[in-house]
């Protein structure tokens, strides 16, 4: 099941978490409890290993244990989210090397939030038809919001999953 992420791959991941927060809250106008009204937890493999977990993803969006896509309904003031991290897929594409992971991280925590935020918005379908469509849209989103902040690499990283066949690794 693994390799899984070590404490300082951990920490990274938490760091992304908090400034994928901020520069959504930013993007978005949120409120500044936004986050309190919307609460979500984010896990990793080790945590969740028998989760039954889409295959060749880095990271999945739960609601109240639905998958993303399904069974949701009605505008959402209070939920919970989580989202579980995938420690070997990301450590496989990323080699576990630090100056790659975190803005690797930060690239799929952002994309992830901008899913919740459109679910909480009802910006998106109820019951999601186009799963695809709604990917895409969170895609350029998540471009269009990491375009601005500047940390190394995170060119590398946006690169990467626009599909070019590039060396996301330092060595
Ligand atoms: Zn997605």
């Amino acid at each position: 099941m693994g390799p899984f992420f070590q404490p300082l791959h951990l920490e990274m991941l938490g760091n992304a978490v908090a400034l994928s927060e901020e520069i959504i809250s930013d993007s978005f106008g949120l409120t500044t409890d936004y986050w309190l009204k919307n609460p979500f937890e984010v896990k990793t493999l080790r945590d969740e290993a028998q989760e039954d977990l889409p295959k060749g993803v880095y990271a999945h969006l739960k609601k109240y244990g639905n998958n993303w896509w399904e069974k949701f309904c009605g505008r959402d003031t209070r939920c919970l989210y989580k989202i579980i991290v995938l420690d070997p897929r990301v450590l496989e594409t990323t080699r576990g090397e630090p100056p790659v992971m975190m803005p690797f991280f930060l690239y799929i925590m952002t994309h992830e939030l901008i899913h919740m935020v459109r679910f909480a918005r009802f910006e998106c379908a109820a019951t999601i038809k186009d799963k695809t469509e709604e990917e895409k849209r969170v895609h350029l989103l998540t471009e269009k919001v990491l375009e601005k902040v500047k940390i190394p690499n995170l060119d590398l990283v946006i690169d990467f999953f626009n599909g070019k066949k590039i060396k996301l690794c330092m060595n």
